[in-house]
């Protein structure tokens, strides 16, 4: 059934950038023979997932929707798709995406936009659009994302499905194409939070590939849902709910934080002061270690080498400048800008001054609560080409989800309503490594 409303949808919506749906339907009639064959039935065995395209997959084109990685087959899989292909799961495809996950309505990749499943002259989100417009549109149960600032949760609400971005350190790195270290996590994107419970059981843990993955213990994820929420702290911090803020979508937030009080839970106002510093102080961070990161695209490791040039300097630098699209362009600028002598103290120093404070402002509200709920995003999905040439908008669109990042702690987003006819989002965000609370309260609502 999968299969058929790939045929279907995909072509509205374009959602993969290696559709590999064909192979799928291949592996899953011959893992349908096997069923009668294996005693133990591993859990996502035959079940299809797609993968953004930025994580390692062995075999598979890995473009990270660049130019400069079009024709790229990595010889290793990366962490989460070795765990993933030890439960039985089959790979649909690697979906589109910002290219190297810089941008929020994935109109940044080098190939083609991806469009929202609700209204395909909308944009699904980003950075990992062509994720959450597959979960959106049906034609996948499940995917994987990668969120730096906000990447699985903003196109998670604009598709109307679930997006959670686990604490950082929770799951392993390794084979993820990296765009900002400190700041990247991958996480699910489902149609359940029941599903991205299941997904998150898999895909964490430490792995001895990752040195900044974590040795924290993984709870049973699954043990979380369906659990009741008496007596429990949400925080509603105030800056979350300002100016700039649609004023449907905040009645439409506030009233579902009203629900859960209903039910049991103690609001309780918070105040996290540093959050209108977040997307200055992010964009600062974020490019600086992209720019370092992005540093080994030069045409001789792998990846494209322009065809024409007469010396090394002179085939770097067009390597570079054909291969990049405009946006990664300015991040690695800003970033070497940032990062150079002379400026270090007064920008990247700063933003992780800022960074600081930002985690103690989350710290001190969790002595308070045990979540803290806002919006997951300003508005519903804007127009395809509305923001794109105005990087700044663009940028502004992941205010709510961005701080999340710089204080590495988890956060889901599922959907809390419609307005006009388009998904909103909701935003759920827990203590370090206390995913189960956040899937709890996600569930709970849902
Ligand atoms: N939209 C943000 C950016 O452009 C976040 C991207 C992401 O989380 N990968 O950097």
């Amino acid at each position: 059934s999968f299969y058929e409303r790939t045929q279907k949808f995909e072509p509205e919506i374009n959602s993969y950038v290696t559709n590999l749906m064909e192979e799928a339907l291949e592996e899953a009639q011959e893992k349908d023979k096997q069923l009668t064959q294996i005693e133990e039935i591993p859990e996502l065995f035959g079940i299809p997932i797609a993968i953004k395209d930025n994580i390692s997959t062995k075999g598979i084109k890995t473009t990270c929707s660049s130019k400069i990685l079009e024709n790229y087959i990595p010889p290793f899989d990366a962490t989460v798709i070795k765990k993933l292909k030890e439960k039985g799961y089959i790979i649909t495809g690697k979906t589109n995406l910002d290219e190297f996950a810089m941008g929020s309505s994935t109109e940044n990749s080098a190939f083609f936009p991806t469009k929202n499943p609700w209204d395909t002259e909308r944009v699904p989100g980003g950075s990992s659009g062509g994720s959450a417009a597959a979960v959106g549109a049906g034609i996948v149960p499940a995917a994987l994302g990668s969120d730096t600032g906000g990447s699985i949760r903003q196109p998670a609400a604009f598709c109307g499905v679930v997006g959670l971005k686990p604490t950082y350190g929770r799951v392993s790195r390794y084979g993820l194409v990296a765009f900002a270290s400190s700041l990247d996590q991958i996480g699910p994107i489902t149609r359940t939070v029941e599903d991205a419970a299941v997904l998150m059981n898999i895909i964490s843990g430490k792995d001895p590939k990752d040195s900044t993955s974590a040795s924290e213990e993984v709870p049973d994820f699954l043990s979380f849902i369906g659990r009741d929420i008496k007596g429990l702290k949400i925080g509603l911090p105030e800056e979350f709910f300002v100016e700039g803020l649609d004023s449907q979508i905040k009645e439409m937030v506030l009233g579902s934080i009203k629900q859960l009080e209903k039910e049991g839970a103690e609001v309780i106002e918070i105040s996290m002061p540093t959050t209108k510093y977040a997307i200055e102080a992010y964009y600062i961070i974020a490019p600086s270690e992209a720019s370092s990161n992005l540093a080994r695209y030069d045409g001789v490791r792998y990846g494209y080498r322009t065809p024409e040039y007469s010396d090394l300097e002179e085939m770097y630098s067009k390597t570079r400048d054909e291969g990049f699209g405009a946006e990664v362009k300015r991040r690695i600028m800003l970033g070497t800008y940032s990062l150079s002598s002379g400026y270090y103290d007064a920008y990247y120093l700063k933003a992780q001054k800022v960074r600081t404070l930002i985690y103690q402002d989350f710290m001190k509200a969790f002595e308070k609560v045990d979540v803290i709920i806002t919006p997951t995003t300003p508005d519903v999905a804007f127009k395809i080409g509305e923001k794109v040439s105005d990087p700044l908008q663009m940028y502004l669109s992941d205010i709510f989800t961005v701080s999340v990042n710089m204080a590495g702690v988890p956060g889901i987003s599922i959907p809390c309503g419609f307005k006009e006819g388009l998904p909103v989002g909701m935003q759920i965000i827990g203590k370090p490594f206390d995913e189960g609370t956040v899937l709890q309260v996600a569930h709970y609502y849902e």
